[in-house]
């Protein structure tokens, strides 16, 4: 059995690191461009990086930043600062120089566990003070087993909300407390009234038009309905708090899906007896490295209405391939 303690302390740490930025340093990022994204970005991803190696210094690490951009694009007084948060959410001395060898501990190299880290899943969100996600997804020979998610904006709690899934189960416990731990399920709602639909806040991400249609198709047009940035939208089906979450993407587009924007999303989903397919229905391919290669798009549901909403997806498909110049 796993122990996740050490991870969900260093994942706390790191959602306290991102709301201390998103906080104290977000009004400089008119002038200053992306900076408070980059602080919050690096800082989280060492914090998380360093407590894998030492829990599980044999597992593989694949994270979305790296070392030498930390050297090479940040600023010495950007390094600086995060050098300091990151000393000061661990409560001790943290250097420059350990962020940079802690970042890199995130390798690719090909083992059979690879802990799959997006420090701030949801950027847009967190520049804009909606939602986002510090994500920690495990991938045992591409299938994803584990995972802990801090979901700092989570509706209805005052300080947000921890999840983690472990050993086919799925839990959560308020961001702040370390225990207190209750299990979660994904509803089993089918009807109309009750299917909470979710899907990404930016057009760029997905494409709104198509989902609307397999929302038509489906029968939930007229269902609760809301834009959420970053996988907290995987968090709420596994927990109950929504139904449905549609990633179709825009027609044409060829960037690929990151491995770390649904690892962590996909094994709680699965561990709460929700389930998330590609949008034919095959098992979303974990197994291509960093981009997700064979993946066409996403469809997370509680289970329940998955078949009906791959019959509208289908329907929507067979669609478009008939009138190809859309
Ligand atoms: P969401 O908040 O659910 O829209 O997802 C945020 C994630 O979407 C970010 O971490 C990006 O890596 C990712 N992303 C950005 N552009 C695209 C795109 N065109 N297709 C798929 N994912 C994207
Ligand atoms: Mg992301």
């Amino acid at each position: 059995m796993m122990n996740l303690e050490p991870i969900m302390d260093a994942v706390r740490r790191a959602a306290i690191l991102c709301r201390e930025v998103q906080r104290h340093h977000l009004g400089q990022s008119e002038k200053a461009g992306h900076e408070p994204v980059t602080i919050a970005d690096y800082g989280s991803q060492a914090i998380i990086n360093q407590a894998i190696r030492a829990a599980y210094p044999h597992d593989g690490i694949m994270a979305e930043e790296n070392g030498k951009q930390f050297m090479e694009l940040v600023l010495p007084e950007q390094r600086a600062q995060i050098a300091k948060l990151v000393s000061a959410v661990m409560g001790r001395v943290v250097t420059e120089a350990d962020v940079y060898e802690w970042l890199d501990y995130a390798d690719d190299a090909a083992t059979e566990r690879v802990w799959v880290i997006d420090p701030i899943d949801g950027t847009k969100g967190f520049l804009a003070m909606r939602h986002y996600v510090v994500a920690v997804g495990v991938l045992e020979a591409g299938q994803p087993t584990a995972a802990v998610m801090a979901a700092p904006a989570y509706p209805n709690t005052e300080r947000g909300m921890m999840f983690y899934a472990r050993d086919g189960k799925a839990y959560r416990l308020p961001l702040m407390a370390t225990d207190g731990a209750e299990e979660v399920r994904a509803t089993t709602y089918t009807d109309s009234a009750h299917v909470r639909v979710l899907e990404s806040v930016e057009k760029s991400h997905a494409s709104h038009d198509r989902m609307e249609k397999v929302r038509a198709y489906a029968g939930y047009l007229d269902s609760p309905f809301e834009r959420v940035d970053s996988q907290e939208k995987y968090a709420r089906i596994a927990a109950g708090d929504g139904e449905l979450y549609l990633r179709l993407p825009r027609l044409h587009s060829t960037r690929g899906h990151s491995t770390w924007d649904h690892a962590a999303g996909a094994a709680l989903i699965m561990a709460g007896g929700g389930k998330v397919t590609d949008i034919d229905g095959s098992p979303l391919d974990f197994t291509t490295g960093r981009v997700m290669t064979n993946n066409q798009g996403m469809i997370v549901s509680n289970g329940a209405i998955h078949e009906r909403v791959l019959d509208a997806v289908g329907r929507v498909l067979a669609e478009e391939a008939a009138n190809p110049q859309q």
